[in-house]
């Protein structure tokens, strides 16, 4: 940190040498040397402001479902969203419209639209993490992406400054989105737009999402999908025929129901790294095909592990 100036806030939502490893599903990661954890719009703001008017760096994070954070000390300020939760409805017509903060868990924002028959959001059922972690990686399945529903996002910028932006301005690609490609911003909320259905058709929906799900291991500490699938290819097949089902480095080993899932049993961020650049160096000689991460590695690394890539 270049300026360690103790920020001056009334609430005490700023922290120090926070571990980072239980907020994360893989459970691995070295501590924030300072974290922001606003509960309000508000203290969001105050934390970009201060980070800004000290030059610092910042790293969001969410539910921390997607993410990789290396074992050394976390040097940039975090911002963790969870405590901004919560979630306001519209109604125009047959359409119903969700203000939800960033911080808000996916599954209660799923599980309102379901409990009132409201479609759209059914693909993203079983997937963890917050609703600022979806939009930013268009989280979905086979049924979908989250993107699709989305009415619009407010983000603010660096500055501190509020940006509205439309659902349809914004570019939404698979495991991508616009807003936040090589850009330092933060979704502060985003309303979703569902349409009124039946609770059965809805809930039937959901259901054939999560039976999509039946070889995700859910019991192991993982992170989903650690690569993306190349087009018109399933990253997971590859993998298996790499032969990478249950190698392991350390702690870490690759899912014996999902060679794109890899467990974390006791091991250091290290091992998962090694592990997943060691099954991409399979797939790599096996099938020339270069798998590109989903998972976002973040954290300071020295150097990352040699796998002879
Ligand atoms: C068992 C399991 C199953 C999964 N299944 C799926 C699946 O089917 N489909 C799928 O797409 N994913 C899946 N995932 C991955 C993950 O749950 C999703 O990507 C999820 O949307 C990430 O949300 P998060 O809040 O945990 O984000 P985090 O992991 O905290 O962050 C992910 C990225 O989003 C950024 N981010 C988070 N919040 C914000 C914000 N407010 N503003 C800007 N950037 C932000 C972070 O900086 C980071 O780059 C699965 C994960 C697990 C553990």
């Amino acid at each position: 940190m270049r300026n360690p100036t103790v920020p001056d806030f009334s609430g005490s939502y700023v922290r120090y040498n926070t571990p980072l490893a239980p907020l994360v599903t893989w459970g691995v990661g070295g501590a924030a040397r300072m974290m922001f954890v606003p509960r309000t719009e508000d203290e969001l703001a105050g934390a970009v402001s201060w980070i800004h008017s000290n030059g610092e760096d910042f790293f969001v994070l969410g539910g921390g479902s997607n993410v990789l954070i290396s074992d050394a000390a976390f040097e940039i300020p975090v911002i963790n969203t969870v405590k901004m939760s919560a979630i306001t409805v519209r109604r125009s017509g047959d359409t119903a419209y969700m203000d939800c903060l960033a911080g808000t868990p996916m599954k209660e924002v799923l599980a309102l639209s379901l409990k009132n028959g409201w479609s759209g959001l059914e693909c993203a059922a079983g997937i963890p993490g917050t609703v600022g972690g979806a939009i930013a990686g268009n989280a979905g399945s086979k049924a979908g992406s989250v993107g699709a529903s989305v009415e619009s996002v407010v983000t603010l910028e660096p500055d501190g400054s509020r940006t509205v932006w439309s659902g349809s301005e914004i570019n939404w690609g698979y495991r991508s989105c616009s807003l936040f490609e090589g850009e330092k911003r933060i979704a502060q909320s985003v309303t979703f737009r569902t349409t009124s259905s039946s609770k059965d058709e809805a809930a039937r929906l959901a259901a054939e999402t999560m039976r999509g799900r039946k070889f995700q291991p859910v019991s192991s500490r993982t992170a989903g999908c650690v690569f993306k699938n190349p087009p018109g290819n399933s990253a997971g097949k590859l993998l298996d025929m790499s032969g990478c089902k249950g190698i392991s480095v350390g702690g870490a080993r690759v899912s014996e129901s999902h060679a794109n899932f890899i467990e974390n049993h006791c091991g250091s961020a290290r091992d998962i790294l090694s592990l997943a650049l060691l099954c991409r160096k399979k797939v790599l000689m096996k099938f020339g095909t270069h798998l590109d991460f989903e998972v976002k590695i973040a954290g300071i690394w020295e150097a990352w592990p040699d796998v002879g890539e």
